[in-house]
């Protein structure tokens, strides 16, 4: 039986339909790369934390579907359908249905107009594992080997968006940086 729409879902996801950190999650050769580009890191002594690798595909379709159903973008009654998500978005009633959305929008912090005006993505590169969102930190110049085994001097910037010399280096994996998104690479830098 389908379950309603609401704080439910929230922790069904938190449960079922969690983010992956772990790098073993990403698809090949994605994977190879980034093994790759963070072991020279974390070999010339960088530290590297990582916070998401594969996005659940689940969980970006409740995120997607709810953000469209509250913000009025999509009624209830038309929400695409997923397999292995048997949620009810529509309640009957419209104010119900929205209210509802609501609640697992604000359950999930996502952002909303003003700060974003778009849904959440039903499609990214996280979702196919071929995204990783990373921190990297050193101090001073670290002189880290890009593919080819040359050394490469790379200064810290605070703002890693800048940082094209270590962009650079993550190109030679085949590791591209998108320079909007602070902690994300990707396989086409999208
Ligand atoms: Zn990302």
């Amino acid at each position: 039986m389908a379950e309603k729409s609401g704080t439910y879902w929230v922790t069904w996801a938190n449960t079922h339909a969690k983010n992956s950190h772990s790098l073993d999650d990403l698809s090949e050769p994605f994977k190879s790369n980034v093994k790759a580009f963070i072991k020279a890191l974390k070999d010339a002594g960088a530290t590297v934390t990582v916070s998401t690798t594969k996005r659940s595909d689940k969980r970006a379709y409740l995120f997607h579907c709810s953000w469209k159903i509250a913000q009025g973008k999509c009624k209830a009654a038309d929400a695409e359908k997923m397999t292995g998500v048997n949620i009810q978005w529509d309640h009957g009633s419209d104010t119900d249905s929205k209210k509802s959305a609501e609640k697992m929008v604000s359950g999930f912090g996502l952002a909303v107009p003003p700060r974003s005006s778009n849904p959440p993505a039903l499609t990214s590169n996280h979702i196919s594992g071929k995204a990783i969102d990373i921190t990297i930190k050193w101090t001073g110049i670290l002189k880290v080997k890009n593919k080819k085994g040359a050394e490469v001097s790379v200064p810290y910037k605070q703002n890693v968006n800048q940082n094209t010399a270590l962009h650079s280096i993550g190109e030679s994996y085949s590791v591209k940086k998108i320079k909007t998104d602070a902690p994300h690479w990707s396989y086409n830098g999208r």
